[in-house]
């Protein structure tokens, strides 16, 4: 790595936090490198519509040399991280570098949590990668053409039949669109099967779907998805999941495909800093984001637990990431500026500012809620379209998303159905 005299801040992850803070801090008097395993920045709320084929991946994401330009002071590395030690101020990548720092800003995301069920991850999908949404279209697609030459009424239903575990706005968002798929897209294109007779079973243990909206956005939710077809089990927490099944307390579910919506937690390299952490394995930041007694260094995003003034959870969700990765990059700017070390000069506390929540359910339906005003129906889902565009990263994918969301919704078709890699012996 090249050495220089100016102060080097090292950002793991380039996710909506990392990348953010990369961004605020190009015209700093600093070094910056900005890490992640993969070679580009993720929009993980569109990833439903690539697993449901109606995005393809490169619209819901952009490369990150593409999104930083080009001779700034950020220098843009696909590494892993494999370790970081707070103590020596130094981060250890996959290839076998090391990265010293002066300032640290950790934003590695989330991982699918399985309630410490692990075991159940082999028979499951989770949608946290673009790698993970082309599975699930594959196997989802793949399973009507699989339906489509069995003989077998039996194996045909288990076949037609996908089962979401978690009502959350990802189950929820999932299980329409996959119903929608079904009943709309698919529909009269099979000879021997009848796409409109597959099930979608949405699995959720508490006693309302969208459980984080007020009322009465849940029960609203829940009649759209009724009314799409979705059959939702509320208060049926998933005793186990084996190959294609799912136990409930008194029922046994057979599915071709079990998506898991349910849980996230915090990847294991939390664990690994001596820190306090949530049941999650969230870090437990300071009030200005940074590590307990380590100043110099930060998370933010996903990978972080904390309470907002007023006392309040900062949810895990994509404006959050965003203002915590401009608000520890102001920090370190203003430092640098005065020219002090790390925890000098005093620092103002992370302010959450919510600016409200929506989900999708399907063609037309949404929910939306903003501070004390809700809304559902057709104006909740040009909302989330709109929103939703303004902050997909590149100009291209926005114009190219449009299209496609213009053309699925005058021709009922979706233009990501094409599955590829699949073999004779490998069929995952
Ligand atoms: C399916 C889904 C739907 C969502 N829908 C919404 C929504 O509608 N609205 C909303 O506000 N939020 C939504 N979210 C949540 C939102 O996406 C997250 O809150 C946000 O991405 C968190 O940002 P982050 O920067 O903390 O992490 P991320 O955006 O997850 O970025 C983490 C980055 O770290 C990299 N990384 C991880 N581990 C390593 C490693 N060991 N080495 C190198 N790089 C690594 C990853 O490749 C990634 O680029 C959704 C999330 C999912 C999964």
């Amino acid at each position: 790595m090249s050495q220089s005299t100016k102060k080097h801040v090292v950002i793991l992850g380039a996710g909506f936090g990392g990348l953010n803070a990369a961004k605020q801090l190009l015209k700093a008097d600093c070094q910056v490198t900005l890490v992640d395993r993969n070679n580009h920045h993720l929009f993980q709320p569109l990833l439903y519509q690539v697993a449901t084929a109606q995005l393809s991946t490169p619209d819901i994401a952009k490369s990150i040399r593409s999104t930083l330009p080009m001779n700034k002071n950020v220098n843009v590395l696909m590494d892993e991280v494999m370790g970081i030690e707070l103590d020596k101020k130094s981060v250890q990548l996959a290839s076998g570098n090391h990265l010293n720092y002066d300032y640290l800003i950790i934003g590695l995301g989330a991982v699918s949590g399985y309630f410490g069920n692990n075991h159940w991850a082999e028979h499951c999908i989770g949608l946290k990668s673009l790698e993970e949404a082309v599975r699930i279209r594959r196997r989802v697609l793949h399973a009507y053409e699989k339906a489509e030459v069995s003989n077998n009424p039996e194996e045909q239903k288990k076949l037609m039949t996908t089962v979401v575990v978690g009502g959350g706005p990802t189950g929820v968002e999932m299980s329409g669109s996959l119903i929608e798929l079904a009943r709309q897209v698919l529909k009269g294109a099979y000879h021997n099967i009848d796409p409109s007779k597959g099930r979608v079973i949405l699995i959720e243990a508490a006693p309302k779907v969208l459980g984080t909206f007020a009322d009465p956005l849940p029960q609203r939710a829940l009649e759209a998805l009724e009314e799409l077809g979705v059959e939702v089990k509320l208060n049926s927490p998933v005793q186990n999941i084996t190959a294609n099944t799912v136990e409930l307390k008194d029922e046994t579910i057979h599915a071709e495909n079990i998506i898991w919506a349910a849980g996230v937690q915090a990847p294991q390299i939390t664990q690994t800093l001596g820190l306090p952490t949530s049941r999650g394995g969230q870090i437990l930041v300071e009030k200005d984001c940074s590590l307990p007694n380590h100043p110099e260094a930060f998370a933010i995003g996903d990978i972080v637990s904390m309470k907002d003034a007023a006392g309040k959870p900062v949810p895990g969700v994509s404006p959050a990431a965003i203002q915590m990765g401009k608000h520890v990059a102001k920090l370190i700017q203003t430092e640098l500026k005065l020219n002090k070390s790390a925890g000098e000069v005093k620092r103002p506390r992370f302010a959450y500012f919510d600016k409200g929540s929506m989900a999708t359910i399907g063609r037309s339906k949404a929910i939306a809620s903003f501070s004390i005003f809700k809304m559902t129906g057709i104006i909740a889902w040009l909302m989330w379209l709109f929103i939703h565009l303004l902050y997909l990263v590149g100009f291209k994918n926005k114009i190219s998303v449009l299209l496609q969301w213009f053309y699925a919704y005058v021709n009922f078709q979706r233009g990501a159905r094409i599955i590829s890699g699949l073999t004779h012996k490998n069929q995952n």
